[in-house]
């Protein structure tokens, strides 16, 4: 991590302190001034130069090292996202532009992200194509100079807030169906988009439909070349797969406990103080399986193997934790202190989550096909 790791941490920690009220459990709550709290800090972040470090000083970052990138993304979910929707421009949405994209593509798109003004979402899976990705049926076709897009994504996280869209569509038939598939760059207010929510447990803002009724966009709207868009998603999705550190949260929830509980904690069973134990330890697999998928990313490489690794990982390590927390929590049921009664909130919000872990950013039987391939193809 280098020798500003820690100093970097202990900024970010005060900086939670200071600007994220108590009681901030995400920005997508029903409470509007959650959303606020998310695009103030990020705009905090930004001026400060942390909201990019590691992105190029023409870009909006300051040319500081994929690590300490890293440690933002810890902290910043360790203490429920403050960054809210827009972890995703950092994380995917501005290294893939910054590598595929033109250079007209990088200015308009870039200091926007670095600045924490802009939202975007990712219109991937359909109704009909969700493992089966190739399997999509939105369609975008030449008219002159422009691209007219039909079809309906579902799932999409935070399209109600998005400015843009990270649309994959197909516009040709070819003999894979990976192939003829194009990534548009899309404003969600162009005519013909329609959002509709859908309700989840994991609050009413995130998850989402969204409608393209002959959306009309310029031929800047393509990025990288027209029907190559399959190479790009799969860098996009190891991008995104490493960019959630979850394991920041599991630690620093598993470490709060036997703070909130105080003496309560020696009444634990001694098997879940051992499940306990063994978390901490899955929460450092995790971690390094994460680092593993940082480091070859520094080399300009992307290794979708390694980046589902870490996904099984990471996603049992949520599922499991949560139920670990979600018992020792029943251990603080007669302390009504407000210590005792925020940790339960955090783990209900931990436990909430963790069930979409498994289909999150690609299902996890899927990640273990990948994986198992990848390593039967090697021995
Ligand atoms: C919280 C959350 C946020 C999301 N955000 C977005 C987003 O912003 N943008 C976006 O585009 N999508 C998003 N998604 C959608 C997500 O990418 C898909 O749900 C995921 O890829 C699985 O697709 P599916 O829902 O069609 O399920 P399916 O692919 O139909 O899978 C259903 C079940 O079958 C299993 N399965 C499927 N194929 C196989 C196989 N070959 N072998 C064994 N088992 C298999 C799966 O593991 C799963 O258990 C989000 C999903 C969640 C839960």
């Amino acid at each position: 991590m280098g020798p500003d790791a820690a100093a970097l941490r202990g900024e970010l920690r005060e900086l939670v302190a200071e600007h994220v009220p108590p009681g901030y459990l995400g920005a997508f709550t029903d409470d509007p001034a959650d959303l606020e709290t998310a695009q103030k800090f990020c705009r905090l972040l930004a001026e400060r130069g942390l909201l990019c470090p590691a992105w190029p000083r023409e870009y909006g970052g300051r040319d500081a090292s994929i690590w300490e990138q890293t440690v933002v993304r810890e902290e910043m979910w360790a203490h429920h996202e403050p960054r809210g929707a827009q972890y995703m421009g950092v994380n995917w949405v501005g290294p893939t532009i910054m590598r595929h994209g033109t250079a007209e593509q990088r200015n308009a798109h870039l200091p926007p992200i670095a600045r924490g003004e802009v939202i975007w979402c990712q219109g991937f899976s359909e109704p009909d194509a969700g493992s089966d990705l190739a399997a999509l049926r939105t369609s975008a076709r030449r008219d002159g100079d422009e691209w007219v897009i039909s079809g309906q994504k579902v799932w999409t996280s935070y399209a109600t807030m998005a400015q843009w869209c990270f649309l994959l569509a197909r516009t040709g038939r070819r003999e894979r169906r990976q192939q003829g598939l194009t990534i548009f760059l899309v404003p969600m207010d162009a005519p013909g988009v329609e959002v509709r929510p859908i309700d989840t447990l994991m609050g009413p803002h995130h998850l989402n439909e969204v409608f393209f009724d002959d959306v009309r966009v310029g031929a800047g709207a393509v990025l990288g070349e027209a029907g190559d868009g399959w190479t790009v998603v799969q860098e996009v999705l190891s991008f995104e797969r490493v960019g959630i550190a979850r394991y920041a949260r599991c630690e620093r929830l598993l470490q709060d406990a036997p703070r909130v509980l105080g003496d309560a904690w020696d009444a634990l069973p001694a098997e879940l103080r051992v499940r306990w134990a063994r978390m901490l330890t899955h929460c450092r697999r995790a971690r390094l399986l994460a680092y593993r998928v940082i480091a070859t990313q520094q080399e300009g490489r992307v290794r979708p193997n390694d980046a589902a690794a870490y996904r099984i990982a990471v996603t049992r390590l949520d599922q499991e934790s949560a139920d670990v927390l979600a018992e020792i929590a029943e251990y603080t049921g007669t302390d009504d202190s407000a210590e005792a009664a925020w940790f339960r909130l955090e783990v209900e919000d931990h436990r909430r989550y963790s069930h979409a872990s498994t289909v999150a950013s690609g299902s996890i039987d899927v990640q273990r096909i990948l994986l198992a391939r990848a390593l039967l193809a090697a021995s």
